[in-house]
């Protein structure tokens, strides 16, 4: 049965960042904060509702007591977002193909509002629906909407093992979201394995169709 939509993960699934994390730590590195606090605060960071750059710049403020000009480092962040964003060299290619068999895409994603839209935007990816979301269930309350707006079954790609069991720990079956573990050769949830059973591939082009 074709899926009535396909929903995205969009770190790792649609897009990387070239070069990995190392282009963040570097704007505080090269301002004397040492590497070790910089990944502290970056993993902080993250906790509390996605990384974004204000979080990091405020506790690295506190940590080392030293000042900073915001804006310059709101600059140097953006530009290193602007050249490191990319999407993987498939995801191009299978958007459009849905697009033109008429089956809607989605994305959902979770972290930082601002941090994800403006990733988002940058890659120009195209897009039907579009789901920042937080917490453990938000993913889940995405795709209840999306089944809600289109049927089942929901076809949805994430490359978070985690993310994918949740789903089914949130109670929605196989007939209404049907799950795709992509493993791609980068992946850094490698070592996690899933409790519940997923299709997996190793690029989009593998999707079922
Ligand atoms: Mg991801």
């Amino acid at each position: 049965m074709l899926p009535t939509c396909i929903a995205f993960d969009f770190d790792s699934t649609l897009s990387r960042i070239l070069g990995g994390l190392q282009g963040i730590f570097a704007i505080f590195i090269k301002r004397d904060v040492p590497k070790e606090l910089v990944k502290e605060c970056y993993e902080e960071s993250k906790k509390d509702g996605g990384f974004n750059i204000q979080g990091l710049l405020e506790k690295i403020k506190l940590k080392t007591q030293k000042s900073f000009d915001d804006n310059v480092i709101f600059f140097e962040f953006d530009e290193w977002v602007k050249s490191s964003i990319a999407l993987y060299p498939e995801s191009i290619s299978v958007i459009s193909d849905l697009k033109k068999q008429k089956i809607p895409v989605a994305i959902v994603t979770r972290g930082d509002q601002s941090y994800q839209k403006r990733k988002i935007e940058l890659t120009r990816v195209l897009y039907d629906e579009l789901y920042i979301v937080s917490g453990e269930s938000g993913k889940c309350k995405a795709l209840r909407e999306l089944m809600q707006k289109y049927g089942n079954p929901v076809l949805f790609i994430d490359d978070d093992p985690r993310d994918l069991d949740l789903i089914r720990e949130h109670g929605i079956s196989e007939n209404e979201v049907t799950t795709i573990l992509i493993l791609r050769d980068d992946n850094h949830h490698q070592d996690a394995h899933s409790v519940h059973s997923h299709l997996k591939i190793k690029t989009l082009d593998e999707i079922p169709l």
